[in-house]
């Protein structure tokens, strides 16, 4: 995959498609370095700038919805020196001619960046409910759930991932009873040993979280008013709202559509350059060699290089140790995934005299190098000394 240096496309704009944090992000990274050329980004939302991680915390900062979004469109177009063009959706990538189409026109880029995000995955469960359930991936979704829980006082939430955890923590400080549904023994699980899980969970329900793990929901009936949850295990609960945090799919199918590689996402090199000439993809919707990354610090690294990339100085996307903090005050959390290096996981106690206190080492037997590490509760102020030691271990 090369930089298509025969096309001849100093008429034609750089094109983004996509206004969320990785398509705004390499738009303001790129202007930076190229002032002059013509950029035009697409989007099939309204185009306003905002942090999506404030999504799960708006309840305990007291930001109403609209208070969210830092900039409109008009005022991103300003900054960018660039056009914006809202509530057009992408329909068709034409790679062979450089070109995208947008309600039905055919429109040339010099490269195009896709960042097209990603949908939230659909429970699959039974009952005259389940298409009441929500998810929160936007500002849309998130004016909407707040519409809803202005008539609630319970919740349940399907998944304790990330954002279900962040979720049920938000509520909770808010006043709502919730319940948090997941079929994994304990709650983040994809992130947290085992027994930093259990005592994780321990801190949530120590707040006030009822949490049903190692079960499932089969069907969401409504009742009058809210929901009846009929969980796996047969058991029932009783909810005024119903919000799904189950995970994301990242946004393929233009790209596939069009013949590019997907590899979970839309594969790309370490430039960012997928299997198509000049086109680019990062963010939620992007499989960087191999690996979907879907938070923040990978995308501003990925933004800055492929900025550099698509000004003319190839740069490689050289991901540091980024680590993921989980927003719940209750019990606060810090991981770095083991994920390039696996190694085994030694659990340290933490200060006896705080709650939910927890460090735990991941590292190669052998080497005894640290490949990862999980902080709960006090023991996250020991984050920046481990990464300072991650990052000068060779
Ligand atoms: C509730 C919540 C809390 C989070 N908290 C954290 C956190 O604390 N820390 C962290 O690191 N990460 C967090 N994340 C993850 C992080 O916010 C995301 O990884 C990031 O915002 C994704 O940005 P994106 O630009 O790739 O995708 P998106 O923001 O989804 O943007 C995709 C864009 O593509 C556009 N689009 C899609 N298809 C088309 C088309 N065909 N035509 C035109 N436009 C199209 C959409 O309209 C949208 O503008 C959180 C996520 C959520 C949902």
């Amino acid at each position: 995959m090369t930089l298509n240096t025969q096309h001849d496309a100093t008429q034609e704009p750089m094109v983004i498609v996509g206004t969320g944090l990785a398509g705004y992000t390499v738009a303001r990274e790129w202007r930076k370095l190229d002032s002059e050329t013509p950029l035009l980004i697409v989007s099939r939302d309204d185009g306003r700038f905002y942090s999506k991680p404030a999504l799960s915390n708006a309840l305990a900062t007291r930001t109403a919805p609209h208070e969210i979004a830092r900039f409109d469109a008009a005022a991103m177009a300003q900054q960018l020196n660039a056009r914006v063009w809202t509530h057009r959706q992408v329909e068709r990538l034409v790679p062979e001619e450089h070109a995208i189409v947008v309600d039905g026109q055919r429109l040339r880029y010099r490269a195009l960046v896709l960042a097209t995000g990603a949908d939230p995955r659909r429970v699959p469960v039974e009952g005259d409910g389940a298409a009441d359930v929500l998810s929160v991936n936007d500002l849309g979704d998130y004016a909407r759930f707040r519409e809803r829980l202005a008539a609630c006082r319970s919740v349940a939430l399907l998944g304790a991932g990330l954002i279900g955890c962040e979720f049920a923590n938000d509520l909770l400080a808010a006043g709502y009873a919730v319940t948090l549904i997941d079929p994994a023994p304990a709650p983040l699980a994809r992130l947290l040993p085992a027994e930093a899980g259990e005592t994780f969970a321990r801190g949530l329900a120590a707040a006030g979280v009822d949490l049903r793990l190692e079960r499932g929901v089969q069907s969401i009936a409504k009742r009058e008013p809210g929901y009846r949850l009929t969980l796996s295990d047969g058991s029932t609960l009783d909810a005024d709202l119903v919000v799904s945090a189950i995970g994301l799919v990242p946004r393929t199918s233009l790209a596939s559509a069009a013949g590019l590689q997907i590899e979970g996402g839309i594969a790309t090199d370490a430039w960012c350059r997928t299997s198509a000439p000049d086109v680019y993809a990062l963010g939620d919707c992007a499989a960087i060699e191999g690996r979907v990354q879907p938070y923040v610090l990978p995308i501003m690294h990925a933004a800055r290089a492929l900025a550099q990339t698509l000004s003319g100085r190839l740069t490689r996307v050289d991901f540091p140790v980024m680590p993921i903090v989980v927003k719940t005050p209750a019990v606060p959390a810090v991981v770095v995934t083991p994920d390039r290096a696996p190694g085994r996981w030694r659990v340290e106690a933490g200060a006896p005299d705080s709650a939910h206190a927890l460090r735990a080492i991941c590292a190669d037997d052998a080497t005894q190098r640290m490949s990862g590490f999980a902080l709960l509760g006090a023991a996250t102020a020991d984050k920046a000394a481990l990464l300072k030691e991650m990052a000068s271990t060779p």
